[in-house]
């Protein structure tokens, strides 16, 4: 397996149909990688660009980022994050995206939970000062690489955000991650939506048990129709993005599966009887929600080229 370069990544990104921003992952590859390089060949493929996401999950950070036991790796977790968010402006990213997938602990005694706490919030309301330009968007993650990871759920990560008192922060929710954490997404986005801090979606599927990546929609079919219609129902404007992890699948190819699924969840949120919906859901009627549900998914129809 090898790594791609920034550049065969966007060219592979481009020739899918349909997609219209990809996540650049910072540093570049290869790390002397031109800017402006960078600009002009996601400027052949896509109309604007979204996100950048700093690597503060790699070897060097093995015992964390943020939460760093060593006070010069944690500087340079945040000195990393900092260096992608100068990048990420250059290149119009509408928001970094930050996946502090070290930052926790795993074993019990390990850590101080509330310095390990403070780190994280400290870590990231100083990004976010020193950026007020920008927007962070944190996702989080039940576990993985870390037993335990301190952005583990969509309310500690409110609850942190709420802590930093910065309003460029909010959070990112990854369907899968939510999933397997034990969420309903669908309820999680609506905590979110509510506080003003569903800053950005990553959709996939798995078993529950375990970060599977798998094409959206191929196992939770009915929670994927709730998450996105929870988006609709609110008028959320962000991008539906894809985060989809293929071992043995043609990565171009999983990534038109689960646009052809996202378009038909579009389909079938049109034909949800919404008054009919609200009555049900006003009464809590699980059957008859159950039956809109069923209706709108089964008359979205095959999927057109
Ligand atoms: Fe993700
Ligand atoms: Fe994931």
């Amino acid at each position: 397996w090898q790594p791609l370069s920034t550049l065969e990544a966007t060219k592979i990104a481009g020739s899918v149909r349909d997609l219209s921003v990809m996540v650049l992952l910072y540093p570049f590859s290869p790390q002397d990688l031109d800017l402006g390089e960078v600009a002009e060949a996601l400027r052949a493929v896509f109309f604007f660009n979204d996100t950048a996401t700093p690597e503060i999950y790699t070897r060097r950070f093995g015992h964390g980022g943020f939460t760093n036991p060593d006070s010069e790796t944690r500087r340079a977790a945040v000195g990393l994050v900092s260096a992608a968010a100068d990048a990420g402006r250059e290149l119009g990213c509408e928001y970094i995206k930050i996946w502090p997938g070290q930052d926790g602990w795993d074993y019990p005694f390990q850590v101080d939970y509330r310095q390990i706490w403070r780190y994280s919030v400290d870590s990231m309301r100083e990004l976010a000062q020193l950026h007020p330009g920008l927007r962070f968007a944190i996702e989080y993650k039940p576990r993985e690489p870390r037993n335990r990871m301190t952005f583990s759920s969509m309310a500690r990560t409110l609850l942190a955000i709420e802590e930093m008192g910065a309003d460029n922060v909010g959070v990112l929710l990854d369907f899968g991650h939510s999933l397997y954490g034990g969420e309903s997404p669908a309820e999680a986005a609506q905590m979110a939506i509510d506080r003003g801090k569903l800053f950005a979606i990553d959709v996939n599927d798995n078993f529950r048990g375990w970060d599977d990546d798998m094409v959206v929609g191929s196992v939770h079919l009915i929670e994927t129709l709730e998450f996105f219609h929870t988006l609709q129902r609110n008028d959320w404007a962000g991008v539906w993005q894809l985060d989809q992890f293929p071992f043995r699948e043609n990565s171009a190819d999983a990534a038109r599966a689960g646009i052809e699924v996202m378009k038909t969840m579009w389909r079938a949120c049109a034909l949800i009887d919404d008054d009919a919906l609200r009555a049900a859901q006003d009464a809590q009627d699980a059957l008859a929600a159950q039956r809109i549900i069923r209706r709108a998914l089964l008359a979205s129809g095959p999927e057109q080229d």
